[in-house]
């Protein structure tokens, strides 16, 4: 499992905290140098089980067909060419329709089986709130162009949890996003991040949260809509059709093992987690080992993340048996066979059963 992290974007959106750089052909190259050298040099961590390749940002559409082909090749000189069970790679709607259906087709061929695309909201006054560079028709473009080009398993991103998002633009935007009848739905609920525009909004009184009961009533439409139109939800912000589930991130949420090359990029080995520091090109590696307690908790934090939940006979040996009791009573907690997991109505308030039982 391979991760690639991109830290280029063409501009900023307000809510966003992570670290990127604006996009200069100098920088991109000596970026991907840095990241085919991690690549070779870190070949034996990579496990081909699942065999998947993701490549996100930042915005990785701003990569040209070379560099991503040369990335490919490291890889195959490494030993892990593919072809790979899912190789996803994250776009943005204005660099598709910029760049057209020939620069998808060439991700095609290059391998590329899956792509997510960022459109966040079909209202135009709230994508330019965000200082998104596409607007609501730029993303309808960007759709068509992909499935003319191909693309047969497609993710859409959207967020809720904006103060001016009433719940009429809500549904809106997530019945548009239907009517595309997309394979894979994220949907994330807009956070305050340390660094970002917003954050600076906020402290400064020009920007105040949505309350806890729009965000859950923006939730539940939600949930309901894509329930209604076959959607599995099967992860608190993923969605799919049936067989559409990303492999990729499955894995993260079972802790299974994946190596991330380039600046930013977290990996995990089974035991030790270890991140990349974010200096584009001369970034280098920290890491920590997890305790046996940490490493508990990681696996009931991620596993109450989904919908299969956590295997019931561990949860009981490791949890209190007081709380669990509490929580089933509760109907915080459902139990499905030997499973239990977090039910669906209970997703929205995930961080507080979760911190009880941790
Ligand atoms: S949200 Fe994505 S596109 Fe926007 S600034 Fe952050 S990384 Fe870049």
């Amino acid at each position: 499992m391979i991760y690639i992290h991109v830290p280029f974007c063409r501009s900023f959106c307000t809510y966003c905290g992570f670290y990127s750089e604006i996009a200069k052909d100098s920088l991109v190259s000596g970026w991907a140098d840095a990241v085919k050298r991690e690549a070779l040099r870190r070949k034996d961590e990579i496990t081909d089980n699942p065999s998947t390749l993701y490549i996100g940002g930042g915005t990785p559409s701003v990569l040209p067909l070379d560099i991503v082909a040369d990335l490919l090749s490291t890889l195959a000189e490494a030993g892990h060419g593919g072809p790979f069970s899912e190789f996803t790679i994250e776009v943005n709607p204005e660099d598709v329709v910029e760049k057209g259906e020939r620069y998808i087709q060439g991700l095609l061929a290059l391998g590329v089986n899956r792509v997510s695309m960022g459109v966040q909201s079909f209202s135009d006054p709230l994508l330019r709130w965000m200082n998104r560079r596409h607007n609501s028709q730029r993303a309808v473009r960007a759709i068509g162009i992909l499935r003319d080009a191909g693309v047969s398993n497609l993710s859409l991103d959207l967020i809720f949890g904006l103060s001016s998002l009433t719940a009429g633009t809500w549904r809106e935007t997530v019945e548009k996003a239907l009517s595309f009848r997309p394979e894979h739905i994220s949907c994330y609920q807009l956070g305050i991040d340390e660094g970002s525009a917003l954050c600076e909004m906020a402290s400064k009184g020009l920007y105040r949260e949505a309350s806890d009961e729009d965000c859950r009533s923006q939730y539940d439409i939600l949930c309901d809509t894509l329930a209604r139109e076959g959607y599995r939800h099967y992860e608190i912000s993923n969605f799919a059709l049936p067989g559409h589930e990303s492999i990729h991130n499955s894995a993260y949420w079972q802790r299974v093992p994946y190596v991330g090359l380039g600046p930013s990029a977290h990996s995990f080995d089974g035991k030790v987690r270890s991140w990349n520091t974010s200096e584009v090109p001369d970034y280098h590696t920290e890491s920590e080992c997890l305790s046996a307690r940490e490493a508990t908790e990681e696996t009931i934090m991620l596993s109450l993340r989904t919908d299969k939940g956590a295997d019931g006979a561990w949860l009981h040996d490791n949890c209190s048996t007081a709380v669990l009791d509490f929580l089933l009573r509760e109907g915080c907690l459902q139990r499905t066979g030997d499973r239990i997991r977090i039910p669906e109505d209970r997703f929205f308030v995930s961080d507080d059963i979760i911190g009880q039982l941790i």
